[in-house]
């Protein structure tokens, strides 16, 4: 298994008192186990996810090895300023990714994810991603804290407009603009932005939490992130999966460091879920 957990080879399965509660560094499969146990123990878990669940399905991350920050700015592209002072540039380097996710198939780690709110271990989903894949994989309770590149929205007189008459738009005019000539901002949440509605939804949800199952983010986008040591103050037990270490990690009662197409695959067989992938 390519699986490795937190302080693997040094403390395989000692607790470590953390900041608030304790950290289980455990080894590979039996970090899948417990990671079993945790959620058919819960009666109110939730996954929350970032860019890592989609880079299987070929969408790049921000900040892992090939992520995209490492190569642009996002200060130049991805701040809502950059939108209202440079449309062009922001457009040029967005709509292609819009359209790529737009493709995009649900992978492995979607697919359990669905199947675990299917089969009751999990109430749903609160996404940091804009791809839309985990309602294509069948979750029911998505909650996109920032917003989805589905759909657009004008800046001048609020109509509704879908993805594919953007992009179009923009190969025609270089940006997407309404009858009524103004922009039309896609529906994602730009840094300088309110998070989504759901971002509101999603805190109370995990201020009831008894698990909140971490998987793929860097938990460095605020205020996104911050919904981590609130499931800690509340007293839900925290599991981070992801390949880098994140700030929360000493907040974790389990760290699994790895690939997480792996770990859904893994978690699949342990808990006897038929999963496609
Ligand atoms: P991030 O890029 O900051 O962090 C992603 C983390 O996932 C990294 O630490 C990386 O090591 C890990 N990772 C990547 N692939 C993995 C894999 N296969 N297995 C295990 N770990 C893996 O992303 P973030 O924390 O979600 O924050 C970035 C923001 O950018 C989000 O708010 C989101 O809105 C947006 N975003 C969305 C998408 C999308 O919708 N798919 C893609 C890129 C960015």
């Amino acid at each position: 298994m390519i699986m490795t957990a937190f302080a693997e080879g040094n403390i395989p399965t000692e607790n470590i008192r953390g900041r608030l509660g304790y950290t289980f560094a455990a080894m590979s499969s039996h970090a899948v186990s417990m990671l079993a146990e945790y959620l058919r123990g819960a009666q109110n878990a939730w996954a929350f996810t970032g860019a890592g669940v989609s880079t299987p399905s070929g969408i790049p991350d921000f900040r892992g090895p090939d992520g995209l920050w490492r190569k642009y700015d996002p200060e130049r592209v991805s701040t809502i300023e950059a939108f209202r002072e440079r449309p062009e540039e922001f457009f040029s380097f967005w709509i292609h990714r819009f359209e790529l996710m737009g493709r995009a198939e649900p992978n492995v780690v979607h697919r359990l994810l669905a199947r675990l709110e299917e089969t009751g271990y999990l109430r749903g989903v609160i996404t940091q991603n804009i791809d839309g894949l985990h309602e294509k994989a069948g979750s029911r309770t998505v909650l996109e804290i920032h917003g989805n590149a589905r759909t657009g929205t004008c800046q001048g007189c609020g109509r509704r407009y879908g993805l594919e008459w953007m992009a179009e738009r923009v190969r025609e005019e270089r940006v997407a603009r309404c009858g009524c000539g103004a922009l039309v901002k896609p529906d994602v949440v730009l840094f300088g932005e309110q998070l989504a509605p759901d971002f509101e939804r999603a805190w109370e949800k995990v201020s009831h939490c008894d698990l909140l199952w971490v998987l793929g983010s860097s938990l460095q986008v605020w205020p996104a992130a911050e919904l981590v040591p609130l499931a800690a103050r509340k007293g839900a037990r925290v599991v981070i999966a992801n390949h880098d270490p994140t700030p929360y990690d000493d907040l974790a009662a389990l760290v699994i460091r790895g690939d997480l197409a792996e770990l859904a695959r893994g978690l699949a067989q342990e808990m006897g879920l038929e999963v496609k992938g």
